[in-house]
């Protein structure tokens, strides 16, 4: 038989029954345009590494959209205000911030709240240039930030086949899913 027990209202304590596991899950895309000066483009930084590129983000902050949907879905899974609430893109002290203090700021909320990071999981969907060759420098910067095994931390590249915004090279586009346990 089913178990019928109506959940707790919103906002209420957990129910007694809920499981040890949360899902959460993060996404961003950041325009991309040409680089400075010729551009408005930023420095192009993915999973904190820099890709040698002509274009690069448009953003408040540094724009690194891997780091930014891997924040949100940390912060998903654990039901805390999203990255744009908790790091608002109207405050200048967020101009041309570093992410990887977002993200570790959600690792940390994380484990403040008595979880641990199962693992993370991200599709990065760019058209150029290769992920490929960046993806192991990429999960290891992650797996740092968040003080989790490398092994927990994983990097897919896609391309979007030459259609669309993102196909046409004129967005990053990140999808994040993660796992906490307690
Ligand atoms: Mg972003």
């Amino acid at each position: 038989m089913a178990d019928h027990t109506p959940s707790p209202a919103i906002g209420g304590p957990a129910h007694p029954k809920a499981p040890p596991f949360r899902v959460g899950h993060g996404y961003d895309l950041h325009r991309l345009e040409v680089q400075a000066p010729a551009g408005k483009g930023r420095p192009f930084i993915l999973g904190g590494v820099i890709l040698e590129h002509t274009h690069g983000p448009i953003s408040h902050s540094d724009g690194d959209a891997l780091y930014h949907a891997v924040t949100d879905a940390l912060l998903a899974a654990i039901s805390q205000p999203d990255i744009g609430q908790l790091f608002p893109d109207t405050d200048p002290r967020h101009e041309s911030q570093d992410s990887s203090i977002f993200l570790a700021e959600a690792a940390r909320r994380v484990a403040q709240a008595g979880w641990n990071i199962g693992n993370v999981d991200a599709t990065v969907i760019l058209e150029r240039p290769k992920l490929s060759p960046h993806k192991q420098a990429m999960r290891a910067n992650i797996a740092r930030l968040i003080a989790a095994p490398l092994d927990s931390v994983n990097i897919k590249g896609k391309t979007h086949e030459k259609v669309d915004a993102v196909g046409e090279g004129r967005a990053v586009e990140v999808h994040v899913v993660t796992l906490l346990w307690r």
